[in-house]
């Protein structure tokens, strides 16, 4: 059993936390929202009243929290996990945020005596709930062996991406080629609906021949072909417009920041910039098909 502190009890962190607490370990958690609070109760957790609460007097810390700055206020802030957990603590972020601030805190937990991995997931909300998420690790050998069986009891496949950031390069550069493939894809089912093709003979027929791809063959953007795919149920989510533009948003900042040319990632970004804008945020990124039919 290992004694785990975990703060950000949301819509994903909440069932991680509770695949941690059904694995054995002693989980305290936190969460600014009370009945977040009282659901990890509810699954066997113990619910603490601060983040230096939760990272105080624990082997391992996971943290599931929206975007970069909250990451370094939990981290770095007065009152924060790096000011509170004791040397040596194995510090796990799995929130997915931009790689540059990774990287800064994971220094910053290193000058403190900490380990930190970065570890983004994939999977959403149904894999944080079946314990299936995949995890991408930036951090050291060592630091990644360590963490390993602490996020087999969240996640099915592991991988180690490199050094401390490798973890959320890996999420930003697989996300951005999904937003690119799900746009073409879209694009491919508008063209064939003016030219009279069926949607499910240009299914059958892309997804045995050099169009096939993920975002066709398993979370294909219109109704019929796969009867679980988001497009069956109004674009209900699934993965959310607004959460594909975060994405999106992250690839481009890494772009400028590494001064890589990726012209379809922003182009990618500033179609769904504009299908948010027309109030499509909270559905499912593959209905973004609406806006290329002019629909939004
Ligand atoms: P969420 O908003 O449901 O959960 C985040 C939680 O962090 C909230 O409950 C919030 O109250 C809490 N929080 C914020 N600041 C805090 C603080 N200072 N102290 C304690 N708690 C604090 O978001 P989510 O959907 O669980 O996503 C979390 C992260 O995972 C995000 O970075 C997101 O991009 C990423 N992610 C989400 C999905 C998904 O499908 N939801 C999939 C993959 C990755």
């Amino acid at each position: 059993m290992t004694t785990i502190g975990f703060i950000g009890l949301g819509n994903m962190g909440g069932h991680m936390a509770a695949n941690l607490v059904k694995a054995g370990h002693a989980v305290k958690g936190f969460d600014l929202v009370a009945d977040y609070l009282a659901r990890f109760e509810a699954a066997g957790g113990t619910a603490v009243k601060s983040s230096s609460e939760a990272a105080s007097d624990v082997d391992v810390v996971v943290t599931m929290l929206p975007a970069g700055q909250h990451v370094r206020a939990v981290y770095t802030g007065d009152d924060g996990i790096l000011a509170s957990a004791k040397k040596g603590t194995l510090l796990i972020d799995s929130s997915t945020i931009d790689v540059a601030t990774a990287r800064d805190v994971a220094a910053s937990a290193d000058a403190a005596g900490m380990v930190m991995i970065d570890a983004p997931v994939s999977g959403g909300v149904g894999g944080a709930e079946a314990g299936t998420l995949t995890f991408m690790v930036g951090g050291s050998d060592a630091a990644f062996e360590q963490a390993k069986p602490v996020l087999e009891n969240m996640g099915k496949n592991i991988f180690h991406a490199g050094g401390s950031g490798n973890g959320q390069a890996a999420k930003v550069c697989n996300n951005m080629l999904l937003g690119i493939s799900m746009i073409g894809t879209c694009e491919a089912f508008a063209l064939a609906e003016k030219l009279g093709l069926d949607h499910q003979k240009l299914f059958d027929i892309s997804s045995t021949a050099s169009g096939q791809c993920w975002s066709l063959t398993t979370y294909c953007p219109v109704p019929g072909p796969l009867p679980a795919s988001p497009a069956n149920n109004d674009y209900k989510p699934g993965f959310s417009v607004d959460m594909m533009l975060k994405d999106l948003k992250l690839a481009q900042d890494a772009a400028q920041a590494s001064n890589a040319a990726t012209p379809l990632g922003a182009q990618a970004a500033a179609l769904y910039a504009l299908f948010e804008a027309s109030g499509h945020g909270d559905t499912d990124f593959s209905g973004i098909i609406k806006l290329l039919r002019g629909e939004a």
